[in-house]
């Protein structure tokens, strides 16, 4: 051996892996028993029967692995890896409550570079150890999932999200593109790393941001990785806000001028298929994730039939919950057999490929990654093949290892694991991930966490802040209310009192859903749909108003802070924010003990009395039905000395009004429902 050449043997060591069964996942799909592959450095040099291939490469280090599988690295082609610290913290429950109402507050609370850090690499301990060697993620601060990936030596596309609002790590869409340029500057050309453009998705981008990611990625020539047409509703708000089906509405953005990886494509059409293979666009499905948050199953075999790369993803560990491909391959398997009533509709060897070879062409990456074979990068793992459940080794035809790999082998089956020719794993130890101190980490956030939702969930106020709409402000008002039977009388007092000005009337219709909790002392939650149904302008006469219902929640306070004569009572805090959401959403976020209705007619005066403004309401209930009717008197104050002023106005006006001290109640519409 001449000196030059062994030079080169300690810069490149040279190796194989023999004598196990290697399943290739090449064009001809090879599966070669007592096989081997060679590599040197990064690369796979040879691939064969051991007897043909070895004798080529005598200085080989020589593993062997006879009774093992040797396979190429499993492809995770969609996640969110720095989720794996959500993992298990709120589930079972819809999309909008799961991602408004908690994921996304979590994050706005959480999401750091020390979150992203030890969540990534919680994930890649995960992943390496169920044999997967390359994902395709999108997530925040994304040079440090970056990061943490290169550093356990995981090959990865990572993906800057961007949104149209604002971010854990951007206030506005400019400065994640920003953020973007600089992170896919830094990374481009990194030998484990492909940094990409990451549009969340449809519903969260403006056109504008979209046109400007697509420049991003033509420019640097990188990947664009989004969210398309994952539900039912997100499909029918864009035909709706944009006259055309997501994936339609990209391609007049020209998106698909970059290499697109597009995550879910669970509600398409065959003419956005079309679209996707015509502009090669890949496809990650991800099926536990689909049926977790019920968001439905992609059509997989109309979009291979039509050509499209489809691989498989586990999407973030917070809708999974775990990073196991093998799971995924299974389900991917079965989904269309039972979908379609046909258990030929997707074969296990091309859940396999899905997995593999296909998850390469889907992330734009086949030419390095996805099958065993020579030039291309050494991601190769070694899965054993015994145990009760891996056994007999049926050897008729190829499609015995196949049906092992999807229907049986597991994430525990995996023993060896290299990435780009560097052993990750070993007899399954992770080697290049400190392991002790990623859960000792993530565990210490979790708790951070936990303490966190704790308090949150025993506060009404906190809960209703994390959603958003709502300033923390302090609000006080003076307020009484009494039973009348004759409104005819008060509203005759309200016109014709020379000391009332009546600023404005208006006449309502209200129904009102109220939250109730064990005990009153978190206070209640009103959901209330507010018909203006006639109103005055300046002393003007009623006239009909035909105006959408306005939508309001407002937290009821939990005290009464003081009170005075007459049953005139001081309350505090009344927080109110425009309901955007469904009456539905608010029930399933905010699971109140009790759910009950109001519905009534309101005659509701602005008036002005020794110039301070006061609301007089005269309301009617139709349910629960009431024979009388009520009249409430109530006034905003800011201080206590205001407050003392105004209840002595409020008497003033209650004498006017003829109302007898019996007469007054307490409490709220909600007390006399059941
Ligand atoms: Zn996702």
């Amino acid at each position: 051996m001449s000196q030059q050449t062994s030079q080169e043997k300690t810069q490149k060591p040279l190796w194989a892996l023999a004598y196990g069964t290697v399943v290739t996942m090449d064009a001809q799909r090879r599966v070669i028993p007592e096989g081997a592959v060679v590599v040197s450095g990064t690369d796979i040099v040879a691939v064969g029967p051991a007897s043909e291939v070895l004798p080529r490469y005598p200085e080989a280090d020589v593993l062997d692995v006879r009774d093992h599988l040797v396979i190429p690295g499993l492809i995770n082609a969609h996640t969110h890896v720095p989720m794996s610290i959500l993992r298990g913290l709120v589930d079972d429950q819809r999309l909008d409550v799961w991602l408004l109402g908690y994921m996304m507050p979590i994050e706005r609370e959480f999401v750091d570079p020390e979150f992203v850090r030890w969540g990534t690499l919680l994930s890649c301990l995960e992943m390496i150890r169920g044999g997967i060697t390359t994902f395709c993620d999108m997530y925040y601060f994304e040079d440090q999932v970056a990061t943490a990936a290169a550093e356990a030596g995981m090959r990865a596309i990572c993906g800057q999200t961007i949104l149209k609002f604002p971010s854990p790590d951007a206030q506005s869409y400019d400065e994640s593109l920003a953020y973007a340029r600089d992170f896919i500057q830094k990374w481009k050309g990194h030998e484990l790393i492909t940094p990409a453009v990451a549009p969340h998705a449809p519903y969260t981008a403006t056109d504008d941001m979209m046109r400007q990611c697509l420049e991003l990625a033509l420019e640097f020539d990188v990947p664009v990785h989004i969210h398309l047409s994952e539900t039912r509703k997100e499909v029918e708000d864009n035909y709706r806000e944009r006259g055309l089906p997501p994936i339609l509405w990209a391609e007049t953005l020209d998106l698909f001028r970059a290499r697109v990886i597009a995550a879910h494509c669970v509600h398409i059409e065959e003419r956005e298929m079309r679209v996707l293979a015509g502009h090669r666009a890949g496809v990650a499905h991800n099926p536990t994730s689909n049926l977790k948050l019920a968001s439905g199953v992609a059509p997989v075999v109309q979009m291979r039939k039509a050509g499209i790369a489809v691989g498989i993803g586990t999407d973030g560990p917070a809708s999974n919950n775990d990073q196991d491909l093998f799971e995924e391959m299974r389900l991917a398997a079965l989904l269309p057999k039972g979908m379609l009533g046909d258990p030929t509709a997707l074969p296990a060897q091309e859940a396999f490929a899905m997995a593999t070879i296909e998850g390469a062409r889907a992330l734009h990456l086949d030419h390095i990654i996805g099958s065993l074979e020579p030039g291309k990068r050494a991601d190769i793992v070694v899965l054993a093949w015994d145990g009760p459940h891996a056994w007999p080794h049926h050897q008729v035809d190829e499609h015995n290892v196949y049906s092992h790999l999807v229907y049986t082998a597991h994430a525990g089956d995996v023993r060896h694991v290299w990435i780009n020719g560097r052993q990750v794993l070993r007899d399954g130890e992770v080697l290049t991930v400190d392991v002790e101190r990623v859960y000792a980490e993530t565990q210490q956030i979790a708790e951070r966490i936990g303490q966190f939702l704790q308090k949150r969930e025993a506060s009404l106020l906190d809960k209703l802040l994390a959603i958003g709409g709502l300033e923390r402000s302090e609000t006080f008002e003076i307020q009484v209310k009494a039973r009348i039977t004759n409104p005819a009388h008060i509203e005759q007092v309200l016109q014709n009192d020379p000391d009332i000005e009546i600023v404005k009337h208006t006449v309502r219709q209200q129904y009102d859903t109220y939250f109730l909790f064990n005990g009153r002392r978190h206070g209640i939650i009103r959901y209330r749909e507010d018909n203006v149904i006639r109103t005055t302008e300046e002393r003007g006469a009623l006239a009909p108003l035909d105006v959408e219902p306005i939508y309001t929640l407002t937290l009821l306070g939990p005290t009464h802070e003081r009170e005075y004569g007459n049953s005139i009572i001081l309350s505090r805090s009344r927080f109110t924010a425009p309901a955007v959401y469904s009456l539905r959403f608010y029930r399933e976020y905010f699971q109140p003990t009790q759910v009950r209705e109001v519905v009534k007619w309101r005659n509701r005066y602005r008036i002005r009395y020794k110039g301070v403004d006061f609301a007089v309401n005269i309301d009617k209930l139709s349910k629960p039905a009431q024979e009388i009717s009520f009249l409430e008197i109530k006034s905003r104050t800011w201080s206590q000395e205001d407050a003392l002023r105004k209840a002595g106005l409020a008497t003033e006006l209650l004498e006017k009004f003829g109302i007898r001290p019996e007469a007054l109640v307490r409490g709220e519409y909600v007390d006399l429902a059941d």
